[in-house]
């Protein structure tokens, strides 16, 4: 077995695993997008000859889960070439794509959790693994008689998160480990689990009529979070439009939806009403349009998902009377703030009725606790990627190689 980061040994997303057979099977794990730089930059094609140039020198992409660093760039994949994707995240992306435009490659094979993929020589396992996108994996690589686990983005700290130690007993010894190491330079940070974080917003809900809530669709354990605790402090849990598709869409009844939960209603925005194709209103739109009434504004109790670019209808609400005691939840990576859009939205949006912006978030990325876990692989070779600073994983674990891109680890 032979394994190379193509890209990514030391940057945050955008990272590329290949692995090689002894026989020439040939695979490559995660094409996504650089999460730096403009939005047009991220989604152009890298021309990697044999995997979106020139003839197919490859037999298979397998992607972890559907965050954009590691999914957003599957377009480019030539053609003959099949792209694994756990089904539920196939579902976030193409919803995402129909929402914001972007290419949707439709033609992916189905990876489901558990159940091995035999790709000539290779084997792949997709295990689940708890993170901030639904239906995340980890990936076990075997072939030439070695095994070696690709971690994906994870955590422990989420609603599955218990779920880990299970996972890792099932995997068993590796030979070689590729993690990512996104939180390394957080030395003494032990990421707040979901649990805990709910009891601060049910602190958060009981002080304010209206809460207004910025955090990412794609989101489900946070997105199931908000929802306990809006029903505990009786307030109508409002989702957005994209989410009210998304929630629907997921078919999972663990997951409130305008149409399993009598306390979940849709906000369709004007922006649904009027731009839209009539195409797109009778697939996304109207079928919420008996959830969305106005009566569950009129009680002024309610939680409220909101994007960046709802200002404009954020404003109507207000003019319509229905906010007078609201805050404003921020619950993303803190970074976002710099971006002109959102920065633009926080510094206007107390001017109607919001008197506080409050930060509630916890990580989506392994603590060093958790990734300390990965030691009872007793793994030979450990390769950092998805971090800034992989020389910090030594602190950590056993056994870490540092690498460089394109370098070839023997296993
Ligand atoms: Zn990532
Ligand atoms: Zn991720």
């Amino acid at each position: 077995m032979e394994v190379q980061i193509i890209k990514g040994t030391k940057q945050i997303g955008g990272c590329v695993t290949e692995v090689v057979s002894s026989k020439g099977t040939k695979i490559i794990i995660d094409f996504g997008s650089d999460l730096e730089g403009d939005n047009q930059i991220k989604k152009e094609n890298p021309n990697i000859v044999g995997l979106t140039t020139g003839i197919k020198q490859y037999d298979a992409v397998f992607i972890t889960h559907s965050h954009s660093d590691h999914i957003g760039l599957i377009d480019h994949i030539l053609d003959d070439i099949p792209v694994y994707v756990e089904p539920m995240s196939k579902i976030v992306y193409k919803l995402l794509g129909v929402f914001t435009y972007q290419g949707i490659r439709f033609k992916t094979n189905d990876m489901k959790l558990n159940k091995s993929i035999v790709i000539n020589d290779m084997v792949v396992t997709p295990y689940f693994v708890d993170h901030s996108a639904y239906n995340s994996c980890m990936l076990l690589i075997e072939c030439d008689g070695k095994r070696m686990l690709h971690t994906g983005d994870f955590r422990c700290n989420g609603l599955r998160g218990n779920e880990f130690d299970n996972t890792l007993k099932e995997i068993g010894s590796v030979d070689i480990i590729v993690t990512e190491g996104t939180s390394l330079s957080r030395e003494d940070v032990v990421n707040e689990t979901e649990e805990h974080l709910m009891e601060r917003a049910k602190e958060i809900f009981n002080k304010y009529n209206q809460v207004f809530i910025l955090q990412s669709s794609t989101n489900i354990d946070r997105l199931k979070v908000f929802y306990n605790v809006a029903t505990e402090t009786g307030k109508t849990f409002i989702e957005d439009i994209f989410t009210s598709n998304l929630t629907l869409s997921l078919k999972d009844e663990s997951i409130p939806n305008p149409f399993n939960r009598d306390n979940v209603y849709t906000w369709i925005t004007s922006k649904y009403g009027k731009d839209k194709s009539q195409r797109f209103k009778q697939k996304y739109v109207y079928k919420f349009k008996e959830r969305s009434k106005q009566k569950s504004y009129k009680d002024k109790k309610y939680c409220l998902l909101i994007k960046t670019s709802m200002l404009e209808s954020i404003i109507k609400l207000y003019n319509k009377n229905f906010i007078d005691n609201a805050c404003l939840i921020y619950s993303m990576w803190d970074g976002y703030k710099k971006e002109p859009e959102t920065k633009k939205f926080l510094e206007e949006i107390n001017k109607y009725g919001v008197k506080d912006i409050i930060d509630l978030h916890t990580s989506g990325h392994a603590d060093r606790k958790t990734i300390k876990l990965l030691n009872r692989l007793h793994a030979k070779k450990v390769i950092p990627i998805h971090t800034t600073e992989p020389e910090k994983l030594k602190e950590v674990l056993d056994n870490v190689v540092l690498v460089k891109e394109k370098e070839v680890i023997q296993v």
